[in-house]
C-alpha cells in the first residue's frame, strides 16, 4: 500500500492524485433509450425522442449497462449495492437538452474495491471510492461552423461507468500505471471497448501537492484526458505549476482545468463547482435500481466460466491482478 512507501518528493513536495475515469459501456443501445450507441454516425441520426428530451418521454434503464457495472464491481472486490438511486445533476449546457444529467449521487451501484498493479517491480494498490452509472451528454461542434456552434446529440444518453479512486496515487507514473491497469481490466471484462481516441475511456486527474506530513493540499481537476501520455504530461505540468505558486507565497484555488496537448500546459477553465451547485435530487422518473443476490450470482457464474475458457486471453503483463 502507498502508506508503507517512502514518498517520492518533487522540489520538497509530495504529490497526491485521485482519478475519476469515465468508461463507456459496450451496450448496443443507450442507457435509458433504445437508440444506437455506435460511434461515427452522421450527427443527430442516433438520438431518439428520449435523448432529445421531448416532453412526455420517460427513461427506461438498460439491463445490459447494469450487468456491466456488476461485472466490474465483482472484479475489483467492491460491494454491489442491492439498491441504488438515480439522481438528477442539474446544469445548463446546449448539449444537455434536459437541463440535467441522470447520474448516481449518494447511493452508487458499486461501492469500495481496489485495483492492484505493478509500478516497476513494486506492487501497488489503489482504493476505489465508488463506481456509478450515468448518461453521457451530447457534443458541441465548433469546427466547420463560423460564429456558430453545432450540436450533435448522438452521444447523449450513452452509458458511462464513472470509476472514482481515493487520493492514493503519489506520482504521475503511478497514475498512468493505475489507468493502464484499469483500462486493461474493463477491456478484458468486455464491458468497454477501451477506444481512447473515440473517448470510450477518459480520465479526470485531481492533483494537489503538500509538504510531507501535512494535511491534503487544495486540488485542481484536469478534465478529459484521453491518452496515457497526456495524463502523464498534464500531471507533470500541473505539479510544477502548483509548486511554483506555493513557492511564490500564493495559494492554490480549487479549479477545473483543461490540458492543451499543443502547449503541454494546463489552464483554468472555471472555478470548481461544489456538489450543492448541481442541486442533486433523486430522479422521480426512475425507480431505485434493485439488484438481487441471484442476479449477482448469475453474473459471477457466467464470468467464472468465461475466465475459465479464456484465462490466457490477456497477456500476463497486462492481466489485472487477482483475475
Ligand atoms: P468531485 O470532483 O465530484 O467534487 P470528490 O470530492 O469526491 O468529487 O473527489 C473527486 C476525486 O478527487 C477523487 O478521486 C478524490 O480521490 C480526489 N481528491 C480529493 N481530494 C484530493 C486532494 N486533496 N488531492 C488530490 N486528489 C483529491
Ligand atoms: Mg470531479
Amino acid at each position: 500500500m502507498t502508506a508503507s512507501l517512502q514518498p517520492v518528493l518533487i522540489r520538497g513536495h509530495e504529490v497526491v492524485i485521485g482519478l475519476e475515469t469515465h468508461a463507456q459501456l459496450s451496450t448496443n443501445s443507450k442507457i435509458f433509450s433504445g437508440a444506437a450507441t455506435a460511434f461515427g454516425a452522421a450527427p443527430n441520426t442516433q438520438a431518439c425522442a428520449v435523448d432529445l428530451a421531448l416532453p412526455g418521454t420517460l427513461p427506461v434503464m438498460n439491463r445490459g449497462a447494469v450487468e456491466r457495472a456488476i461485472r466490474f464491481g465483482l472484479a475489483v472486490g467492491s460491494s454491489v449495492a442491492s439498491q441504488s438511486i438515480f439522481a438528477r445533476k442539474n446544469y445548463f449546457y446546449p448539449d444537455l437538452p434536459k437541463g440535467y444529467q441522470i447520474s448516481q449521487y449518494e447511493v452508487p451501484v458499486v461501492q469500495g474495491g481496489q485495483v492492484d498493479f505493478l509500478l516497476g517491480d513494486q506492487k501497488r494498490s489503489v482504493r476505489l471510492t465508488r463506481a456509478h452509472l450515468e448518461e453521457d451528454a451530447g457534443k458541441s461542434l465548433h469546427e466547420d461552423y463560423h460564429g456558430q456552434t453545432g450540436i450533435d446529440l448522438n452521444r447523449a444518453g450513452t452509458p458511462l461507468l464513472e470509476i472514482v479512486t481515493e487520493p492514493d496515487m503519489r506520482s504521475a507514473a503511478e497514475a498512468v500505471e493505475y489507468a493502464k491497469a484499469l483500462h486493461a481490466l474493463v477491456v478484458w471484462l468486455g464491458i468497454c471497448d477501451g477506444n481512447m481516441q473515440e473517448g470510450s475511456f477518459r480520465c479526470d486527474a485531481n492533483v494537489s501537492v503538500r509538504k510531507p506530513g501535512m494535511p491534503l493540499g487544495t486540488r485542481r481537476e484536469i478534465k478529459n484526458l484521453n491518452s496515457f501520455r497526456f495524463l502523464q504530461q498534464a500531471i507533470d505540468f500541473e505539479v510544477q505549476w502548483q509548486i511554483d505558486r506555493l513557492e511564490d507565497g500564493l495559494a492554490i484555488e480549487q479549479a477545473t482545468v483543461l490540458f492543451n496537448p499543443d502547449t503541454g500546459e494546463t489552464r483554468a477553465m472555471r472555478s470548481k463547482e461544489d456538489a450543492h451547485d448541481y442541486r442533486y435530487f433523486p430522479d422521480p422518473d426512475l425507480p431505485p435500481l434493485v439488484i438481487g443476490a441471484d442476479w449477482i450470482e448469475r453474473v459471477r457464474g457466467r464470468d467464472a466460466r468465461v475466465a475459465g475458457a479464456h484465462g490466457r486471453a490477456l497477456p500476463a503483463r497486462r492481466r489485472p491482478a487477482g483475475l
